[in-house]
Parts: C-alpha cells; sequence; structure tokens
C-alpha cells in the first residue's frame, strides 16, 4: 500500500477552507522544476500510511473544511476512489490536484457519485505538444507516448471541463524562455472560464538541481503570462491581486 505525507492543516490548498493535504509518491511526469523531490524519488519523510492518515483525517473532521489529495500524482495510487469514498463518509469534502496525466483513473473517478472530487485543480505546464518532454525518459518513451500524454492531458482536461465540478487551472511561470505565449495559447483551450492562476516558479529543492541556479521569474513576466491567457478570453488571474 502506498505511504503517504499528511499536512494536517493548511489554509492555502484548498480555496475557502481550512483544509488537510495528502501528498501521494510518485508522479507520472518529471518536471525539471518540480519542488516535490523526495516525492518522486520515494523518499519523502513523514510517510503514513493512507489507513494512519485517515485516522487522523477522523480526529480532526470537526475542525477541517475538506481534504485536498495532492502529490506527486494522486491518480497513480489505485485506492484512491476507496479512499475519497471513505474521506466523503467523514463528511468532508475532497480536493484532487492532477497532472492530468490519467484520464482512465479520472474518468473512474467522476463516474461515481461517491467518488467524485468537489474541487480539482489541473496543472497546465507547457503546450500540450511539449508535453512529451516532461515525461520519464523521454527520449526512450519516442514519439508514440508525447502523443499519448497529449492526449490523456486534452482528454483529462475535457472530462473536467464537462464535469460540473468546481475546477481551477493552474501554472508555474517559469525562467527564461521556458515557457510562453505560444505555450498560454496551446493551453488556452483545454481551459474555460474557471480561474487560471499564474505563479512564479521558485528555484530550492527542484527535481534537477540545475534549476536551483535560475532565478525566479519577475512579477511583470507572471502578470504578462495571465493578460496572455486573458487576452484568449480566460480567466488568467495572478494569486494576491
Ligand atoms: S511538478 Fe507535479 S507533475 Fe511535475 S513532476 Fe512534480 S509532482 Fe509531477
Amino acid at each position: 500500500m502506498a505511504a503517504v505525507v499528511l499536512r494536517k492543516t493548511t489554509l492555502l490548498d484548498y480555496p475557502g477552507k481550512v483544509a488537510a493535504a495528502l501528498f501521494f509518491p510518485g508522479c507520472n511526469l518529471r518536471c525539471p522544476w518540480c519542488h516535490n523531490r523526495e516525492l518522486i524519488r520515494g523518499d519523502a519523510a513523514g510517510e503514513l500510511s493512507p489507513e494512519e492518515a485517515l485516522g487522523h483525517l477522523e480526529k480532526r473532521r470537526a475542525v477541517l473544511g475538506g481534504v485536498v489529495l495532492s502529490g506527486g500524482e494522486p491518480t497513480l495510487y489505485r485506492g484512491l476512489a476507496g479512499l475519497i469514498r471513505r474521506i466523503h463518509g467523514l463528511g468532508l469534502p475532497v480536493k484532487l490536484d492532477t497532472n492530468g496525466m490519467d484520464s482512465g483513473a479520472l474518468e473512474a473517478l467522476l463516474r461515481d457519485r461517491e467518488t467524485r472530487p468537489d474541487y480539482i485543480a489541473l496543472d497546465l505546464k507547457a503546450a500540450p505538444e511539449r508535453y512529451g518532454s516532461l515525461l520519464p525518459s523521454p527520449a526512450a518513451a519516442g514519439e508514440a507516448a508525447s502523443i499519448r500524454a497529449r492526449g490523456e492531458l486534452e482528454r483529462s482536461a475535457a472530462l473536467i471541463r464537462q464535469s460540473g465540478i468546481e475546477r481551477e487551472f493552474r501554472t508555474v511561470v517559469l525562467p527564461g524562455s521556458f515557457l510562453g505565449p505560444a505555450d498560454i495559447a496551446g493551453l488556452a483551450p483545454l481551459a474555460d472560464d474557471s480561474p487560471w492562476y499564474f505563479r512564479p516558479f521558485r528555484p530550492g529543492n527542484c527535481l534537477d538541481p540545475a534549476w536551483d541556479r535560475l532565478e525566479a521569474p519577475r512579477r511583470e513576466e507572471v502578470e504578462a503570462l495571465a493578460e496572455t491567457a486573458r487576452s484568449l478570453g480566460k480567466r488568467g488571474m495572478v494569486p494576491g491581486v
């Protein structure tokens, strides 16, 4: 059974709620700027079994407004549906953070009222045709895997848009020319009029240590990409503004 990292309280991860967050190890992408290095490599400290985490949630249900399931990539955890069902059984809503790389797992969750998340955040990382470069061993994965990754992202985004579930889209603004207006234009069809948050990359503890030497983008650069999204009819926003 997977082990999870529990954050007992967060005011930042579930809009408008005091929440607990469970972080699942492992991911089907390898974004070099990822800050969850230990989770991706599977050596994060303080891991609990999902059963132990549920015990904590049960004790704290009276003070919690919801539970965030994040990662890593939580849809890789095959017990996710059962876990969501049990969190719902505690009377707590669930927010799912996902990279959209497993549309089948997402679709299965959405099919059942008891396992449907109550809020979904979908990461939009770069133009869909660039997702192949974020796969583990992109060169070995080849063109077919790259096309599959794009398809997964597009299917997941469509499922989320059509789900009627409250949602947000999220993009990390990367340093230099790693992410530009062409990426936002490529991603825009995947978003709807739900909030699309743009946050700056921060160096430190990156999956690829070379990224720790890069500078965080300036506020104006973050604003500029949010503005690009708005110019395309989307709700591009920079949190805190
Ligand atoms: S940033 Fe998210 S999707 Fe990318 S490797 Fe890290 S956990 Fe996975």
